[in-house]
């Protein structure tokens, strides 16, 4: 690295940065991609074993997103060699009053995805007696699911960002961002003392977001660190092998007061990861790393719609990882302004659903970098202006 000076710096090598990194040096720009803990640490948001990808959503402009990362995604493991997606249909349940039900079933018919509407008889049915829901509950399936495998995909993100020429650096924690009076562009200063000089910046730090930006800028974005909770539960002796991906057990989500989801089993055997969306407040660099958020409603799901075949007394492993969330729970994808004008990019606020669009989204924010506009998307959804930030700049 004898030339400090990159077309483009990112800030934060999770899952949105290294995807970034990787677009950006795929293009041919010189990329430089800064990491303050170590590659692939279990800090932020985008290490573990499994992420649901799944199409169904009640904010119809994630479709397009979705739909293009499904391609992405397979593109990508055929030039890095491995699996890092897993196939599965897509399970929604929930009252049939739920308005999000309503909202869900609009959302396949609007856009063509061929789905069924099963009633309890028919979901036992359907699924082997393996998901049993109420009686006035419905469920909506459809073709769109699967597992996309996180460490992995990072790990893949930055292999290929290294084999098109990005500089990546871990343990270099960013302190400041400047604008380049003299030359232009941008200065990305570490803790350590070392100076980057770029022509533009993204910023993908996850949940330290709202803190480095308002370092950098003044600007206050609503983006608050949560600390959530995935649970891998054990499944009854000899029933281990119907909840396996593969065997037409879905992914799955569960609305009402209380959001649950889960995968198949693939990561852990006799194991299936259920969980709650959402989490505790936290300082991302003093976090509890305490207990996960509504367990006892997660223990009565687990007991009653997993049809009494897993252990629901307590899960057997926990894993903690931080939500980034927005008040409307869509994502920032935004220049930050100001005196940056668009040479700072953000990248933020994936509030718990983001990672299945990463492919898509390091697309975009390496478009936004190098040509100031990006393809195929709306971004008014994910612009700052949506919020009333504060702001000194
Ligand atoms: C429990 C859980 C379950 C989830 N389930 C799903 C799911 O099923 N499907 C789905 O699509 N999404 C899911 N998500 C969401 C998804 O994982 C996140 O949206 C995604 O990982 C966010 O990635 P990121 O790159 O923005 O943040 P991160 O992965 O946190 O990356 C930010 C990086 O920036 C670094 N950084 C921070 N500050 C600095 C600095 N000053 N200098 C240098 N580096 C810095 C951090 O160390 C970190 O490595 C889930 C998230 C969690 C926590």
């Amino acid at each position: 690295m004898e030339d400090s000076q990159f077309d483009v710096i990112i800030v934060g090598a999770g899952v949105m940065g290294s995807a970034t990194a990787y677009n950006a040096a795929k293009r041919g720009l010189r990329t430089l991609l800064l990491e303050q803990y170590d590659f692939l640490h279990h800090c932020g948001s985008s290490h573990g074993e499994s992420r649901t990808i799944r199409v169904s959503y009640i904010q119809k402009h994630y479709y397009r997103l979705v739909m293009e990362s499904y391609n992405l995604w397979r593109e990508l493991e055929a030039q890095v060699g491995y699996q890092v997606y897993f196939k599965a249909q897509h399970f929604d349940m929930g009252s049939s009053h739920d308005p999000t039900i309503r909202s869900l079933v609009d959302y396949c018919q609007t856009h063509a995805i061929p789905f069924q509407l099963l009633r309890r008889g028919q979901v036992a049915e359907k699924f082997g007696g393996r998901i049993d829901i109420p009686e006035d509950w419905v469920g909506i399936s459809n073709e769109y699911g699967g597992i996309i495998k996180p460490t992995k995909a990072v790990a893949m993100f930055q292999t290929l960002a290294y084999k098109n020429g990005a500089f990546l650096v871990d343990n270099a924690k960013v302190v400041d961002i400047k604008k380049n009076k003299e030359c232009g562009g941008v200065e990305v200063v570490t803790a350590s003392g070392k100076r980057f000089r770029g022509k533009k910046c993204v910023v993908t730090v996850g949940a330290w977001a709202q803190r480095l930006v308002k370092t950098v800028s003044g600007v206050e974005l609503p983006i608050v660190p949560l600390e959530a909770h995935v649970c891998y539960w054990r499944i009854k002796e000899g029933q281990e092998g119907k909840f396996a991906i593969g065997t037409g057990f879905p992914t799955f989500a569960s609305f009402g007061d209380t959001y649950i989801y889960g995968t198949p089993t693939l990561e852990f055997p006799g194991l299936i990861k259920v969980g709650v969306h959402g989490g505790k407040q936290c300082n991302p660099d003093k976090r509890s790393w305490g207990p996960a958020v509504m367990m006892e409603e997660l223990k009565k799901w687990v007991e009653e719609r997993l049809s009494g075949m897993v252990v629901s007394s307590e899960p057997v492993i926990k894993q903690s990882c931080m939500y980034s969330m927005t008040p409307d729970e869509d994502f920032v994808i935004d220049f930050l302004g100001g005196e940056f004008g668009k040479d700072v990019v953000i990248g933020g606020g994936f509030s718990g659903h983001g990672f299945k669009m990463a492919p898509v989204i390091g697309r975009i924010l390496a478009e936004l970098a190098a040509d100031g506009e990006a393809k195929g998307v709306d971004l008014k959804y994910f612009r700052i202006g949506r919020f009333r930030v504060t702001s000194k700049i």
